[in-house]
């Protein structure tokens, strides 16, 4: 099944089910303290939170979202992009647990022909929070989960809250087992030791309580709350790659051909080298990321938004050389990603001359950079060699070729492996966690300075386990890491 189709059959379902169907907002997000729409939540928070009154009781989406704190898995676990479709239904005080739970299960287990997903119900493994026995009850007596299939968990593990003062609450989990090729079983323990076997589809989070003040996980629930809420989040292409029987999330149909591209661009195999597989998910991860972030109006630039996405296409056009070729790589790869894209985004046709203008000037200005910090390295090198010493280049000569020069530290570790030399890597990363500590000083002061971006902080802590890294990596982290 085509992931435009997964998606249709999504707002089909909840539409049928009498929820408002909400277009996707834009990556950009509506609130000015983040930089990136995180969740499909974000548009609904001030429904949820009760600054603003719902003018739907219940809401349905297929958001765009941008995780910069995914990153670094980008390639390497099966299941993160840096740009994705979170899928989400919304209660706002209408239905609650049994509500959110049956939907779930009748949209993931419900038959194809009749507009579900047909996925095995034997497979799928639940996460909740250890004192919510309304939730144990209803997954093993309405929906009849076997019970070795839920894992309770802790309120650090899966409780949710703004991280002030205001609604709370836990969530469940769905995970689906894809078998004992990918791991051993989760007997009674934890289904996510590294994500392979047990694959995450689906949070429910359900607002149910009003808790107190606390830092962390430390704070008194108070009571129930009059008006509970459902916030939940399916990923698309989580779904798509179960569905069309892939390996990972890169290789679904909205992917996997700029993967194809990639191949005759560099002559190399998909599926032949490990880290050469790596480098081709990356590109074709960043190049469809780069294509949404212009179409949804971000530039290229040195700090916030555009320096994530000059990262990004640096980052492609990186790893397309260090897959052995040194031509242009974006206009071979960005209409191949836009075509598969346009099935559900049309207006990324209509706009693509400005989106590959954009694209393909970044791509120009990083071919720049990479001559000038090649001239600056090839004359390091020479004089290393020419003073006699052993040949090292310091720690400092590193950064400042990062840094000053946007070189990635990549680069000049291959380049000095090529000439012979070595890096003084320790002294490069001292370096490194320098500046990082001074950004990170920074952006905190920042961040007391603006209560809401202590609202979406604890926000995504809750949607991710993880912390934002937006604000330090956009504005002072490595050029491209
Ligand atoms: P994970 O533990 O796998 O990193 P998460 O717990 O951070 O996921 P949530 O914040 O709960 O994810 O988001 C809701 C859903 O969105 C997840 O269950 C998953 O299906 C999807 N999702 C989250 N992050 C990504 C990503 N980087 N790429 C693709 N899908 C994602
Ligand atoms: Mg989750
Ligand atoms: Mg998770
Ligand atoms: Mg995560």
């Amino acid at each position: 099944m085509r992931t435009s189709e997964i998606r249709t059959r999504w707002l089909d379902y909840f539409r049928r089910h009498d929820h408002h169907i909400a277009d996707s907002v834009s990556l950009v997000s509506p609130d000015p303290s983040i930089l990136f729409t995180i969740a499909g939540v974000v548009p609904f928070i001030p429904y949820i939170i009760g600054t603003e009154e719902a003018p739907w009781p219940r809401a349905a989406s297929v958001q765009k979202c941008i995780r910069t704190n995914d990153i670094e898995n980008v390639g390497r676990t099966t299941r993160h992009g840096t740009f994705f479709q979170m899928n989400g239904n919304f209660s706002f005080g209408d239905y609650f647990k049994e509500g959110a739970i049956d939907l779930a299960w009748g949209l993931l287990t419900g038959s194809l022909d009749e507009g579900g997903y047909g996925l095995d119900g034997d497979r799928l493994w639940v996460t909740i929070w250890e004192e919510d026995d309304e939730t144990y009850d209803i997954w093993t007596k309405k929906i009849g989960l076997d019970p070795k299939h839920i894992v309770k968990l802790t309120r650090e593990e899966i409780f949710w809250s703004t991280g002030q003062p205001g609604p709370a609450g836990p969530c469940a989990e769905i995970h689906y087992d894809r078998g004992p090729e990918f791991g051993p079983e989760a007997v009674g323990g934890n289904v996510d030791p590294g994500g392979d076997r047990y694959l995450e589809v689906w949070n429910l989070v359900f607002d149910q309580y009003l808790r107190g003040e606390g830092a962390g996980s430390d704070y008194p629930l108070l009571g129930e709350l009059d008006r509970k809420a459902i916030d939940t989040g399916a990923g698309l292409e989580r779904i798509a790659y179960l569905l069309q029987g892939k390996n990972n999330m890169y290789e679904i149909d909205e992917v996997f051909p700029v993967i194809q591209r990639t191949e005759e661009l560099t002559g190399k195999t998909y599926g032949a080298d490990t880290e050469d597989d790596v480098k081709m998910r990356i590109i074709a991860d960043h190049v469809r990321s780069s294509l949404m972030l212009i179409g949804d109006g971000v530039r290229p630039g040195n700090d916030g938004r555009g320096y994530v996405l000059r990262r990004l296409i640096r980052r492609a056009v990186r790893s397309v050389r260090l897959l052995g070729v040194d031509e242009v790589a974006m206009p071979a790869l960005l209409p191949v990603s836009k075509d598969v894209m346009a099935a559900s985004y049309p207006g990324l046709e209509t706009d693509f001359d400005r989106i590959s203008q954009i694209a393909y000037a970044e791509e120009e200005a990083f071919r720049r950079t990479l001559q000038s910090g090649t001239a600056i390295f090839e004359g390091a090198v020479r004089r290393l060699k020419s003073s006699g010493a052993t040949p090292v280049l310091t720690g400092s000569d590193a950064f400042t070729l990062h840094d000053t020069y946007g070189f990635p530290i990549d680069l000049t570790l291959e380049m000095a492996e090529e000439a012979g030399v070595q890096v003084d890597a320790d002294g490069f990363t001292a370096l490194m966690k320098e500046q990082k500590e001074r950004a990170r000083a920074d952006a905190q002061a920042k961040k007391t300075g603006h209560v809401d971006v202590q609202v979406y902080s604890e926000l995504l802590g809750r949607k991710g386990k993880t912390q934002f890294l937006g604000y330090t990596d956009t504005a002072t982290d490595g050029r491209v890491i």
